[in-house]
């Protein structure tokens, strides 16, 4: 039998993320973690929710630990469209990593807690002006976005699995959204274009008015009606686990955006400054404990310290 979690109320989100909720094996030259908190919509509500409420949608096993959930919620980041199913175990990723950190492999991956998973949005959470939906099963996304009212902002990410297997759910997707979200490997494999400019363009093409191709410790490449903008990552010298830097990037994004009065070129640039240094936390730590721990002041720092940086580029 399913059962929600029953957390204390919160405020009904402004920003509704489907997702995974997963328990991570990291594996690094520098260092390894088990079993530790991760999947995209945690990552991703981490750094989102230092701008706004946000819910997530998934579905966990009955071997999850309850204290990841007291975690989000401590965060204001609302827990009841989280299913938990007493008769699975919880979504599992295990990764490694290459020596410079700019590839992985996926050695292994449990699918099981979606075998016959519906994702419900509660019923509160509809109105809900944003929504992302973070890495996942495609079908998922969309049952999502079928049940929400009317979004005024809507963006995806997408990841391998999902192109290779069913890609054309992804091409759905993609045509129901105002924005994307994938790193250059990815988008390649969508489009079949090597040229990062082309592929974006590719996709935007398929409706979304702005697409942004993330590269790494490179930055990332945001297309949309202006042109290309190419950001740099905030430079670091110490990165140790690049896990959720892409869910933490889109985070901050997405914690910008839905805020934001206006949805033109120039806030999505804004937020994807702030997306950076969401990012930027994220690759710190093994896992998401620097995440966990960053403040809105550490934030703020290096969200100056990238400003500078960039005007310095300019002037
Ligand atoms: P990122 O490094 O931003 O791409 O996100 C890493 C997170 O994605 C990890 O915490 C994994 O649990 C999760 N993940 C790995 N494979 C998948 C998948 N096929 N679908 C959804 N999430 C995944």
């Amino acid at each position: 039998p399913a059962r929600h979690e029953d957390p204390p109320p919160l405020m009904p989100p402004r920003l509704v993320t489907v997702g995974t909720v997963a328990l991570d094996t990291l594996i690094t030259t520098r260092g390894s973690a088990e079993e530790v908190l991760g999947g995209s919509a945690s990552y991703f509500s981490l750094a989102a929710a230092h701008s706004l409420p946000v819910g997530i949608i998934a579905a966990i096993g009955s071997d999850f630990p309850v204290r990841h959930l007291a975690a989000f919620r401590r965060r204001g980041i609302a827990t009841e469209g989280i299913l938990r199913r007493m008769d699975r175990t919880s979504f599992r990723w295990k990764g490694r990593y290459s020596q410079d950190l700019a590839t992985r492999e996926t050695l292994d991956v449990q699918l099981g807690i979606f075998e016959g998973y519906s994702p419900e949005v509660p019923e509160g959470w509809r109105e809900a002006p944003a929504v992302f939906l973070a890495n996942g099963d495609p079908g998922h996304q969309l049952a999502v976005l079928s049940q929400m009212r009317r979004p005024r902002l809507i963006v995806c990410d997408t990841m391998n699995l999902w192109i290779g297997n069913m890609r054309k759910q992804v091409e759905k997707v993609f045509r129901r959204v105002h924005g994307v979200t994938l790193n250059d490997e990815e988008a390649r494999q969508f489009t079949g274009e090597h040229n990062l400019l082309r592929a974006a363009r590719r996709i935007r093409s398929l409706g979304p008015a702005f697409v942004i191709i993330k590269k790494g410790e490179h930055g990332c490449l945001v297309h949309d009606a202006l042109g290309a903008t190419f950001v740099p990552a905030y430079p670091l010298e110490d990165v140790r686990d690049p896990t959720g830097a892409g869910d933490s990037f889109a985070g901050g994004l997405m914690g910008f955006l839905a805020r934001s009065t206006r949805l033109d070129s120039r806030s999505l640039r804004r937020g994807v400054l702030e997306g950076t240094v969401w990012g930027s936390f994220a690759v710190e730590s093994m896992g998401p404990r620097r995440l966990l721990a960053t403040s809105l002041e550490n934030f703020r720092l290096r969200h100056s310290i990238l400003r500078s940086m960039l005007r310095n580029a300019t002037n």
